[in-house]
């Protein structure tokens, strides 16, 4: 299926790795030009450079924090006139909810809410001028139902979610749609970095943990980047007009829900 977004420019936020990359890889191999962003230069470029490789496209990075207003500026500034914007940024850490003060909230709020409302605040209104853009914000199946561990999470992420929830609709008729993606269980870097963990925190062997972990997923599977990126790429594609607000769990069927 052609996308229709050949030649746009998107900004994906902390794609060098994991479920960013997979995006950045899915609006590339549309056809879209990149503007990527990580902390690390080193896996950023490594990256950056495979993509141009593989799909032909330009690729502008930015080494930068996309936490911090000063790296989100810098992005910003390559990022002028982008028509898709994929949001993400690591996720808080797991604790009880008895663990966290102010200074974790506010930490956690900065990356998972008020980084995304920033980064929407900048490009929609380009966006709106020119009659057609894309948002996609990586979440998490938090979101539909609470991860008991990631109190931080579930707290921050429910916050962009309530912002998209009504500004999504007070930008559609411009031509401009912003919906969320929450993935589950995903096979990237920060659950490998999980399942060690439990691994040495439980004395099991690392697939026995990961077997253990899959085996609570109707797919029975760990879903891949590559997977979640066409998803992703869908929603920044000209067929997904119609698609307003939503928040799309991609989660093996994890999260047990009737709708
Ligand atoms: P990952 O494999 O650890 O990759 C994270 C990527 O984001 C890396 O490229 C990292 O590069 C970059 N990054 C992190 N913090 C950044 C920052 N402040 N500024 C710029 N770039 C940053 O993680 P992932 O699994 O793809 O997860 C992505 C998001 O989805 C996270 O918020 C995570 O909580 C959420 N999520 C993931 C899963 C899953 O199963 N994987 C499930 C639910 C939710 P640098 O470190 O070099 O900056």
């Amino acid at each position: 299926m052609d996308l229709g977004i050949s030649g746009k420019t998107a900004l994906v936020c902390a794609s060098s790795k994991g479920l960013g990359r997979g995006c950045a890889e899915a609006l590339a191999e549309a056809g879209c030009r990149l503007v990527m962003n990580a902390r690390g230069a080193e896996a950023l470029e490594e990256t950056a450079a495979h993509i141009r490789a593989t799909y032909g496209v330009e690729v502008v990075t930015v080494a930068a924090d996309i936490v911090s207003p000063e790296g989100r500026a810098r992005v910003l500034e390559k990022a002028e006139g982008a028509e898709i914007l994929v949001t993400n940024a690591g996720g808080p850490p797991p604790g009880l909810w008895s663990d966290w003060d102010r200074e974790d909230f506010i930490k956690a709020l900065d990356a998972n809410m008020l980084t995304p409302v920033a980064l929407m605040q900048a490009l929609l209104p380009g966006m709106m001028e020119r009659g057609w853009g894309r948002v996609v914000n990586i979440t998490s199946r938090s979101v539909k139902a609470p991860i008991l561990a990631l109190g931080l999470s579930n707290s921050a992420r429910a916050g962009l979610t309530g912002f998209v929830a009504g500004t999504s609709r007070q930008v559609a008729e411009k031509g401009v749609t912003i919906n969320n993606l929450l993935p589950g269980v995903h096979e990237t870097d920060r659950i490998r970095q999980m399942d060690a963990h439990e691994s040495k925190a439980t004395g099991k062997a690392l697939a026995e943990v990961s077997a253990a972990r899959a085996a609570g997923i109707p797919t029975r599977h760990y879903g891949q980047a590559e997977d979640f990126g066409r998803m992703c790429a869908f929603l920044c594609s000209v067929h997904a007009r119609y698609i307003v607000g939503q928040n799309i769990v991609l989660d093996g069927g994890e999260t047990i829900a009737t709708i």
